[in-house]
């Protein structure tokens, strides 16, 4: 027992030094020769470190190609990349609660990007219909167990934010390359302050300033440029609206003209089409971004190119000149 117990706690180091030295077998990604080893929660996180790690950075999305991370379970290999990463970035307030878990005992810096953030909270844009202590009570009964909205990255100037975080990570794990991280970040950041303005611009005259989407992800762009959302689900993709939650969406969408039900990628659209079928309004795509698909990929999406697509839809449905 006192052997294994003592080998238990050597392998992590075996298997950091294994990696260090570019030797590493049968961990979750191959050896790094002498790269930094990242490990993000999930897609937006996972973009971000890249580019600011450049080609001094392997980096690690936990959550896989399409799918959602919301209270991700990881794997027995992911576990192990967290483990002996550098660097562990990823959301707390129980977006993904076994990672967090784990990133708090883990040997390497593990940042929560929601730390030192305003959070709003759930529902708290759009909800202002008077009975929505009821779906704040509703809510807080998932899985989720916090009503802190963390859907922070759907807004490009909070993105920002979170950029120079990972980049002041990267700065003080890795001191020696600390010019290269930090152009890498400019030129990010660039990009990114781009974004924002073109979002800015193009949903600054509009005719309607209401959406309708499947659950609660865009609170953070809502606020950011003037406009509401009413979710049919909760914080999570996974929580069940219930039917008098759908009823009382339809009058309200027949109430103030709301053009469009918006579905997501990741999740199935049948809630959203039956609402949409029942109110008589059309539905398009607005992606949340919490991950993207294989074919996302290989077709080269980015952050910034989804969230141009969002903008156009956004464009679409609120009838922004
Ligand atoms: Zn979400």
């Amino acid at each position: 027992m006192r052997t294994r117990t003592a080998f238990m706690l050597l392998l992590p180091l075996l298997l950091s030094f294994g990696a260090a030295c570019g030797t590493g077998s049968g961990g979750a990604e191959p050896a790094a020769d002498g790269k930094l080893e990242v490990v993000a929660g999930f897609y937006p996180l996972a973009e971000a470190a890249s580019r600011v790690g450049g080609d001094r950075a392997v980096v690690t999305n936990v959550t896989p190609a399409g799918t959602e991370p919301h209270d991700l379970e990881l794997t027995t290999r992911q576990v192990d990349a967290v483990e002996r990463a550098s660097i562990v970035l990823f959301l707390g307030e129980g977006f993904q609660p076994e990672l967090e878990k784990l990133a708090a005992r883990a040997d390497g810096v593990a940042v929560d990007l929601l730390e030192g953030q305003e959070l709003l909270e759930a529902g708290e844009e759009g909800h202002g219909h008077g009975d929505e202590e009821e779906h704040e009570e509703e809510a807080g009964d998932d899985e989720h167990g916090s009503p802190a909205d963390p859907h922070v990255w759907l807004d490009p100037q909070r993105m920002r934010g979170i950029v120079e975080r990972i980049l002041a990570t990267f700065v003080e794990v890795d001191g020696d390359a600390a010019a290269e991280y930090r152009a890498n970040a400019e030129e990010y950041l660039e990009e990114l302050a781009a974004l924002d303005q073109d979002m800015e611009q193009g949903l600054a005259n509009c005719e309607r300033d209401a959406i309708v989407t499947s659950h609660d992800a865009f609170g953070y762009l809502a606020a950011r440029y003037g406009f509401t959302q009413e979710a049919i689900a909760g914080l999570s993709p996974e929580s069940e609206p219930d039917p008098r939650r759908l009823a009382e969406l339809a009058d309200e969408v027949e109430a103030e003209g709301i053009s469009t039900i918006f579905y997501e990628t990741l999740v199935s659209p049948e809630i959203a089409e039956t609402l949409a079928r029942e109110a008589k309004v059309t539905t398009a795509v607005l992606n949340p971004l919490e991950g993207l698909t294989d074919e996302e990929l290989a077709a080269g999406e980015t952050y910034a190119s989804v969230m141009r697509q969002n903008l156009a839809a956004l464009r679409e449905a609120l009838g922004c000149s």
